[in-house]
């Protein structure tokens, strides 16, 4: 049996009933066609910090230059720490998946363009609190939303990366070492120019010397899988 790639996703979209009035967000192209190859492991902040379902609708509102989690009809209710301190606390189950996929416009799960209000005037410049804070935890992890994987370009390369971060964690279990590394940039050529720069990456690995492995090995993983 083929094992499957693991990915972190935003529960809603799998059908799962957790949005603020209790329906989901099934997306049929990601349960329909991206579960054959992908494990999902769904994860719902809203419902992990402890609020019901249903439960009062929530969005971001800026102040002095701070964006905050807080309620629409109940400004005194800031969840912003708590989605924080939530996405801090699955740091270490994200480093074992090979990507994310997230639920647009939520303000928790959104990956970008976000509603953001300032006096009465929504801004979509917003980042979802919760998915914000764990891109930032884990760099190296390829993220869409389900909105943009309707692009088939966007999907393509959103599928390339998290094929790439996949097989770059099977080569770290295995054991990293020189010859593995220039192995791995030759094997996935087609892929590597379709996203960055084949020769930069391959002036890199040109640098590799017995003392500075680990340090190339990040460098180059990096500017592989943050190319969008
Ligand atoms: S968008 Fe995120 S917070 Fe909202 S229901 Fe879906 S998983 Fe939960």
């Amino acid at each position: 049996m083929i094992k499957k790639i693991p990915i972190g996703i935003s529960s809603c979209l799998l059908g799962e009933q957790v949005r603020f009035d209790g329906s989901h967000k099934r997306d049929a192209y990601i349960v329909g066609t991206l579960s054959e190859y992908f494990d999902f492991y769904p994860f719902c902040p809203e419902v992990a910090i402890g609020l019901g379902i249903p439960r009062p609708t929530i969005h971001l509102v800026k102040t002095d230059d701070i964006v905050r989690c807080v309620g629409v009809k109940n400004p005194e209710l800031d969840l912003t720490k708590r989605l924080l301190d939530v996405a801090a606390q699955q740091k270490e189950c994200h480093s074992g998946l090979c990507g994310y996929i997230l639920k647009k416009d939520s303000p928790s799960c959104g990956m970008e363009r976000v509603k953001v209000y300032s006096g009465n005037q929504p801004h979509r410049e917003g980042f979802g609190i919760f998915a914000q804070e764990m891109m930032r935890n884990n760099p190296l992890l390829p993220v869409e939303e389900e909105g943009r994987l309707g692009d088939p370009g966007l999907r393509e390369n959103f599928i390339q990366r998290v094929y790439v971060l996949y097989r770059w964690q099977q080569l770290l279990a295995e054991g990293l070492s020189a010859q593995k590394l220039t192995h791995f940039h030759a094997r996935h050529k087609l892929i590597i120019m379709s996203h960055a720069d084949y020769r930069e990456l391959g002036q890199l690995l040109a640098r590799l010397s017995k003392d500075n492995l680990l340090e190339i090995a990040e460098q180059y993983i990096s500017q592989l899988v943050n190319q969008r």
